[in-house]
């Protein structure tokens, strides 16, 4: 979809004198969307092709800040929310935390910022889960930060696809079953937790939570079975539901530093996996497939179709992911980690919002106790229903745009989330 470049160029050639030679010109920005605010981020393009954009004016347009050094040699800093990532001039890499992520061309210094490829902003940012999303198909770089809760009821950006607006129907997919038992964890109290067996317990509380709001629920499995993960997408779209909940735990790698602190809940939409972190989960969700009859990925049109459906739902797919996070705050132990993008197969078969979502970490022990208590299954089941049914609440005002934002008439107002946010 290049609708945003030919309205651009169409733009630019109706503002220009007829009488005057056309100006070379100026590449696209970059766009940062804060919901209905588009901030241009002037773009260059090298001669090599790469485009770059002042550090400064992307840390503007993000609402967030560089930090200059001292002394050359040391790594300027940016910040976005919560996020530093360091950069060092005459370098192809920036560090956060424990990514190191490569960029295509070195920053470079300019005056009094540094210049840096735009791949800092559409491809490391958002691996990062720095609260921002990359439209690939509308160019534009989506804020998705963190909001206050009181803002949870402001209808969505933009007017969803008749495809979008469907009955009230939630497909709640629990990640693996059967021979592929997912994450293998801590053990709590004598037993060891198993992925397979978290994901079903809080899928079928999640259907629970659902149905007690007048919301119709389809379960990808509701044994200890295994379903291929394209199986999976394929129920969701035959069920016609309005979204696509997929339920996961992760582990941490023992090649990080401190494995075993690293601890929290994070939401992922679909896209190409951008970080070794990122790669290492979408690697480990994806490895179901060893399982399963004839799962070779062999296509060669499968990047293409791949790259359409990326796209098809990435805005609601975000809002769904953000409703998520909000919800899981008032009821997790451990922190947000963050909206984050991935290529995940079982959301790559979903036509309709999806989001993939990793409850938590089996490989920490507040976590596993956490995850393997049925009380707090429950907590989480309930967080992710009220999410759900914000998310079809939004889609479904949206779509009436004469109607005023009312709570859902299927059921009764949700409940008090439980816990209170930090
Ligand atoms: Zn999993």
């Amino acid at each position: 979809m290049a609708l945003g470049w030919v309205g651009l160029v169409q733009v630019a050639a109706a503002l220009a004198p007829p009488a005057l030679a056309p100006p070379a010109l100026a590449p696209p920005p970059l766009v940062v969307r804060v919901d209905e605010e588009r901030r241009p981020v002037p773009a260059m393009v090298r001669a090599d092709g790469v485009r770059t954009v002042s550090l400064a004016a992307l840390a503007r347009a993000l609402d967030g800040e560089v930090t200059v050094p001292a002394g050359a040699g040391a790594p300027w800093r940016l910040r976005v929310d919560s996020l530093w990532i360091a950069i060092l001039p005459g370098d192809r890499r920036v560090v956060a935390g424990l990514d190191t992520m490569p960029l295509p061309v070195a920053a470079s210094r300019a005056g009094d910022t540094l210049v840096v490829a735009e791949a800092l902003a559409t491809e490391v940012l958002p691996a990062l889960g720095a609260g921002v999303v990359y439209d690939q198909g509308a160019r534009e770089l989506l804020r998705v930060a963190v909001r206050p809760v009181a803002a949870a009821s402001s209808p969505p950006s933009r007017t969803p696809s008749s495809a979008e607006v469907r009955r009230r129907v939630v497909v709640v997919d629990p990640g693996h079953g059967g021979r592929d038992a997912g994450m293998v964890g801590m053990r709590v109290n004598g037993r060891t937790l198993l992925e397979k067996q978290v994901t079903l317990a809080v899928a079928r509380a999640v259907r629970s939570a659902l149905q007690a709001r007048g919301v119709e629920v389809v379960l990808t499995r509701d044994t200890d079975t295994l379903v291929s993960l394209a199986d999976r997408g394929g129920m969701a779209t035959r069920a016609a539901g309005g979204l696509f909940l997929s339920l996961h735990v992760n582990a941490a790698s023992p090649e990080w530093t401190s494995p075993g602190a690293v601890r929290g809940y994070e939401t992922y939409v679909l896209a190409e996996a951008r970080t070794e972190a990122q790669r290492r989960v979408e690697a480990l969700e994806n490895a179901v497939t060893r399982f399963e009859e004839g799962g070779a990925d062999g296509d060669p049109l499968a990047f293409i179709i791949r790259d359409l459906e990326r796209n098809a739902h990435l805005r609601a797919s975000v809002e769904l992911a953000t409703l998520v996070q909000d919800g899981l705050r008032g009821v997790h132990p451990g922190p947000g980690r963050g909206i984050q993008q991935a290529g995940f197969r079982v959301l790559r078969g979903a036509s309709m919002p999806a989001v993939l979502v990793e409850l938590g970490y089996g490989s920490h022990p507040g976590d596993a106790a956490f995850l393997a208590d049925p009380v707090h299954q429950r907590a989480l089941a309930v967080a992710l229903a009220e999410a759900a049914v914000q998310f079809l609440d939004r889609m479904a005002v949206a779509a009436q745009p004469s109607t005023r934002p009312t709570p859902s008439p299927a059921g009764p107002p949700p409940a008090a989330p439980l816990g209170s946010p930090p």
